[in-house]
């Protein structure tokens, strides 16, 4: 699909040419092949045009151009819906762990040697045609997430091959690890003191969003690559069992009631904070019992708050989807008394009006939202 799009095609036709070759590469193409739908429309490419030149061609055709990364030689194309990565080959000369020196180059060998793994180096022209320099296809096909070269090498090179590694064996080799990475991944750990949070950030939040991910945390866990303890490890399980696959909450499993920690270790967004804080707070009021409050103040987070309770508290199933269906009959609905209704009833603005509202509000999220307006009137001028 992504390949016949008239963005993708309208690309790839401004980048060929006598002067050089242009091919899709990394995830679009992996995963096509593995017959899995693209959640992430990013596409990358591989091209043997020098980035001013991509700059000039994608102009010329009319597509935006970004040198986003131009040292590295890569140049970020925008036309339509479509984002296309588009980077020069090279070659990788020194490296000193976490910024490698690249210089350009024209061979395409090279450029796939200085991939990570096997499946992330298959490259696709224009016209469907595969180029497989590696054996990424048959790695692919048995799921094997194999490190391009010595993996040990490769980590050393750069640490977030790492994460990546767990990252691809839970989505393309149902969480089964490949021995000779996973012993390279086991060794390496101890010494990753130098990856940016941000990369780091940026892997386990794609990691967090696939379905099943609990066997390959416990095996993060178990290297020590990642900080949970067997408790939380269970409620990852158990969240799994019951059907669960929101990364915000996994990220609030994770944290443990810590959320800054975890902010701070994986550079997440004020999004994803709040997103956590307010499922761990539904997840204590569910946990209470306190269904209405749950509901009143976080609204569809509240049904991941429920999930979190279940793993939290060893529900079952079908305890869990009882409280859901009571959950999603409440009839929840903001006060139905505004402060104006109660200066209307003669009470001055001020903090006792407040504290009426405050009183008000209570009264009405503990009926289960069920009190008229009549009564919530009455009950204001009653007094406290
Ligand atoms: P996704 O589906 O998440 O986009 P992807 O494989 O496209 O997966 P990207 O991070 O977009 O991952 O990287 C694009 C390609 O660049 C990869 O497929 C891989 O070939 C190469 N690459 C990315 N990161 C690294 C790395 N740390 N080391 C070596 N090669 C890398
Ligand atoms: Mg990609």
């Amino acid at each position: 699909e992504w390949l016949r799009r008239p963005a993708t095609q309208a690309i790839l036709a401004a980048l060929e040419g006598a002067s050089g070759r242009t091919r899709v590469v990394g995830g679009v193409v992996r995963d096509t092949l593995f017959g899995r739908e693209r959640t992430n429309p990013d596409i990358d490419m591989a091209t043997e045009l020098l980035p001013v030149v991509v700059m000039q061609r994608a102009k010329a055709a009319g597509i935006a151009a970004h040198p986003t990364g131009i040292d590295h030689g890569t140049v970020t194309l925008v036309l339509d819906n479509t984002i296309a990565e588009v980077t020069t080959l090279r070659e990788d000369v020194a490296t000193d762990g976490r910024h490698a020196e690249v210089r350009f180059g024209t061979d395409w060998v090279r450029d796939a040697e200085r991939r990570d793994f096997t499946i992330n180096a298959l490259y696709c022209e224009a016209d469907g045609t595969l180029f497989d320099p590696l054996g990424g296809l048959p790695d692919l096909e048995a799921g094997r997430v194999r490190f391009i070269g010595d993996a040990a090498k490769r980590i050393a090179e750069d640490g977030l091959r790492v994460w990546r590694f767990f990252r691809f064996s839970a989505s393309h080799a149902q969480q089964r690890f490949d021995p000779e990475g996973l012993a390279a991944c086991r060794h390496a750990v101890g010494h990753l003191d130098h990856i940016s949070a941000e990369r780091i950030g940026s892997e386990m939040r794609r990691m967090l969003a696939l379905p099943q991910i609990a066997r390959t945390l416990a095996v993060m866990a178990e290297i020590g690559l990642l900080d949970a303890g067997e408790q939380v490890l269970g409620r990852l399980f158990a969240y799994e069992a019951l059907g669960g696959a929101s990364s915000e909450t996994r990220l609030a499993m994770l944290s443990n009631g810590d959320v800054g920690r975890l902010v701070a270790a994986w550079r997440l967004s004020n999004a994803e904070r709040e997103a956590m804080d307010s499922r761990l707070a539904a997840a204590d009021l569910l946990s209470a019992g306190k269904l209405a409050w749950a509901a009143y103040r976080f609204g569809e987070a509240a049904v991941e708050g429920l999930a979190l309770a279940a793993a939290r508290g060893g529900w079952r199933r079908e305890q869990l989807a009882e409280i859901a269906r009571e959950l999603g009959r409440l009839p929840v609905a903001p006060l139905p008394v505004k402060g104006q209704d109660l200066i209307e009833l003669g009470m001055q603005q001020g903090p006792a009006l407040g504290a009426t509202l405050k009183r008000l509000e209570t009264a009405w999220v503990d009926s289960a939202f069920t009190l008229e307006r009549k009564d919530l009137l009455l009950l204001a001028s009653s007094g406290p």
